[in-house]
């Protein structure tokens, strides 16, 4: 009997398998298509200062509109453009897209601030990754300082002397560079001093406890610190309370990028961020408190 629930078990547990994968398939079918089907925008996440709540940069972020899968998160997507390659040519089209954007922002006479780009480790292991930029930024003619690309710490490790080598030549051109999920890749800061990093973005998972646990609070604090030494910009990223804010001020993080001052926004929204910086923290507890 127990053999045969084990089967039973594993009969639906492969129907489940069969299930997502079947899904994973489809979506990757899709995927392929969105591109010239002008399925992907961009929104974008104000990083503001700690001390005054003035955005002083933004987060781009890709997403994806399906008509059959609704919207799309990049959660679910960009793993599947990783793994068949779809990646080079969405990240181009960010990248470019970011350029076009900040031209029309220009155009209008908005007062314009940095953007952050997200880029895959497969984009910068490139050859032609390096000559794309430029060639980019001189179609656009975008200021290059209004540019930061955003590398995670586990990229970093992973292909240390490539990424090395394109960071460098990143900031001859005169982009920052942003070290994104810092925390999650166990390397330490000290070892860090060798890049030439301009930002650190703290991962969520660390801010995410920062009011309960002590520890957390003091691995922060010390990362704050120590950034600081390295004469690095540091940004906590997944700030959503005020309470996680009022720790972070006294610890004298530089940024805060979280849902307390404002999810991703669409082009409009942005431009009216963009027209008055200040942002004021919308606590989701209070949200919810009124909301009962
Ligand atoms: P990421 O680069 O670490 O981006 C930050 C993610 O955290 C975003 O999710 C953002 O919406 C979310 N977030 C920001 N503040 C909060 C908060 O207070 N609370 C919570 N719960 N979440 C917050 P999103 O847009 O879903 O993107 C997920 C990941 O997908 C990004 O993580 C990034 O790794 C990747 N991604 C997004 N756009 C691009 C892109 O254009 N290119 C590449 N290569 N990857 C991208
Ligand atoms: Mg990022
Ligand atoms: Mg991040
Ligand atoms: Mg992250």
């Amino acid at each position: 009997r127990a053999k045969e629930m084990g089967k039973n078990n594993y009969q639906i547990y492969s129907t489940l398998l069969n299930i997502s994968s079947f899904k994973q398939f489809q979506l990757e079918r899709d995927l392929y298509k969105a591109l010239d089907q002008k399925e992907f925008f961009l929104q974008f996440q104000p990083r503001v200062e700690a001390s005054s709540g003035k955005m002083v940069s933004a987060e781009a972020l890709v997403r994806w509109a399906n008509p059959e899968w609704g919207y799309v998160s990049p959660r679910e997507f960009i793993p599947i453009a990783e793994e068949n390659g779809l990646i080079l040519p969405i990240g181009d089209w960010v990248f470019r897209e970011v350029c076009n954007r900040i031209s029309i922002w220009r155009s209008m006479n908005l007062p314009i601030v940095p953007i952050s780009i997200n880029i895959s480790a497969q984009r910068l292991l490139k050859s032609d990754f390096i000559p794309n930029v430029i060639h980019t930024l001189r179609e656009t003619n975008t200021d290059p300082s209004l540019i930061e690309f955003e590398i995670t710490e586990t990229t970093l490790i992973q292909y240390e002397e490539i990424v090395t080598l394109a960071v460098q030549q990143l900031k001859k051109i005169g982009i920052r560079i942003a070290l994104d999920d810092f925390g999650t890749g166990y390397s330490s800061l000290t070892y860090l001093k060798q890049y030439p990093i301009d930002t650190i973005k703290l991962d969520r998972s660390f801010v995410r406890n920062i009011t309960d646990s002590k520890k957390d609070a003091m691995i922060v604090k010390s990362m704050i610190f120590l950034a600081k030494g390295l004469d690095m910009k540091i940004v906590a990223e997944g700030v959503e309370t005020k309470e996680q804010l009022s720790l972070l001020k006294q610890q004298e993080c530089d940024e805060i990028q979280g849902f307390l001052f404002s999810k991703s926004v669409g082009e409009e929204e942005f431009q009216s961020f963009l027209q008055n910086k200040i942002l004021k923290p919308i606590d989701p507890q209070w949200e919810r408190e009124d909301m009962t």
